[in-house]
């Protein structure tokens, strides 16, 4: 199929291209867009068959459920019954933003978007372009990452191009994505709350609003065999490169010198900025300095996805404590590493 790319440089004045896109998805199609977090890959997430298309561009496992993506808060009821009243203390705090919200969801919502559970992601992303399209398709439209399953997502135009080109309807241009990784996701089904993925919204802004939350063993650690994860789709290997990862933990330094001295000639290294003039004779990606957590968090995906141009067999990578957006950059390259960590202590 010939996709195609729509590339909006006045919202106001756009040509006639949200609409277009907007039409692409009324009738079952899909259409990459962009997003605060990370590109999604959308379709309508009431049409079986239309949703059922993302799965085969991605080449998803069928068990992996997709977040809803809406337009404003007072879309929730036409989706979501016994919605808690922590659902909107949370949306008018965060909303447009990085958080989806797990509810129990009404009929309306077909299994296959939901992968069977009797709950649905909701979330209101923070892109001017995608607030709009939805609006005009007047339907929510369901998006994982717009990239092919497994690999790291998607934040810039081109890796999207990359993953998805000949495969779906239509991509939107919007530029680099302000976050970089996906939205935090926390389940308002239980009690206490339940963070099932750290993301922008950190846990501590969270807790400074709900109080108590419980963190989902699965942001931690790989899930044991036989272990029922919350969401089926979170036991899948993420993010991963090509090369397999190992994550190094631990005060910076200590851990920049345990890679060097574990690192040979087909080694890439994936290092905060300040420690890049260690491996200058290796194959170094940096990802911002290490105070900077906004930075890492914006050039995680982007720096990983780099080592794919290259020779290099394993990657070691530098890794920030749990705190703050730290927990969500800490779990992505956990995730991408399968969990091969190596712990130097020093927390
Ligand atoms: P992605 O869109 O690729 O960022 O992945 C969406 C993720 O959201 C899934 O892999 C699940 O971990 C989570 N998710 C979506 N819907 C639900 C749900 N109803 N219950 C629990 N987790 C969900
Ligand atoms: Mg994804």
């Amino acid at each position: 199929m010939t996709t195609r790319v729509f590339r909006i440089e006045n919202i106001e004045d756009d040509g006639g291209q949200i609409e277009a896109a907007a039409e692409i998805i009324r009738r079952g199609g899909t259409v990459a867009i962009p997003t605060e977090t990370v590109y999604g890959l959308g379709a309508n997430g009431l049409d079986a068959e239309a949703v059922k298309r993302i799965f085969i561009a991605k080449g998803r496992p069928q068990d992996n459920p997709l977040i809803l993506h809406v337009a404003e808060e007072s879309w929730i009821e036409r989706y979501c019954e016994d919605v808690p009243s922590e659902a909107y203390i949370l949306t008018k705090k965060f909303w447009p933003g990085p958080l989806t919200l797990i509810l129990k969801r009404k009929d309306v919502v077909p299994d296959v978007t939901t992968a069977g559970l009797p709950t649905v992601g909701m979330r209101c992303p923070k892109h001017p372009i995608t607030i709009k399209l939805i609006k005009a398709a007047g339907v929510p439209i369901a998006a994982p990452s717009a990239n092919i399953s497994g690999r790291p997502s998607t934040t810039s135009f081109k890796h999207v191009f990359q993953d998805m080109d000949g495969k779906i309807d239509a991509i939107i241009d919007g530029g680099d994505c302000a976050v970089g990784l996906e939205s935090t996701i926390i389940d308002l089904t239980e009690k206490p709350p339940r963070l099932l993925r750290p993301g922008g919204v950190t846990l501590e802004q969270l807790e400074a609003v709900l109080g108590e939350i419980r963190v989902d063993k699965a942001v931690w650690r790989l899930m044991d065999k036989g272990e029922k994860p919350k969401a089926p789709g979170m036991k899948y290997r993420h993010y991963a490169p090509k090369a397999p990862v190992t994550v190094v933990c631990g005060y910076p330094e200590r851990a920049a010198q345990y890679i060097k001295e574990h690192a040979s000639e087909k080694t890439g290294i994936l290092c905060f900025d300040e420690y890049a003039f260690m491996f200058d004779k290796l194959t170094t990606r940096t990802f911002g300095s290490s105070t900077d957590l906004k930075t890492q968090a914006e050039r995680l995906f982007d720096a990983l996805r780099g080592f794919d141009d290259t020779d290099v067999t394993e990657i070691f990578a530098q890794c920030p404590k749990d705190d703050g957006l730290g927990l969500a950059v800490a779990n992505r390259l956990k995730k991408a590493a399968g969990f091969n960590i190596v712990d130097l202590g020093g927390d």
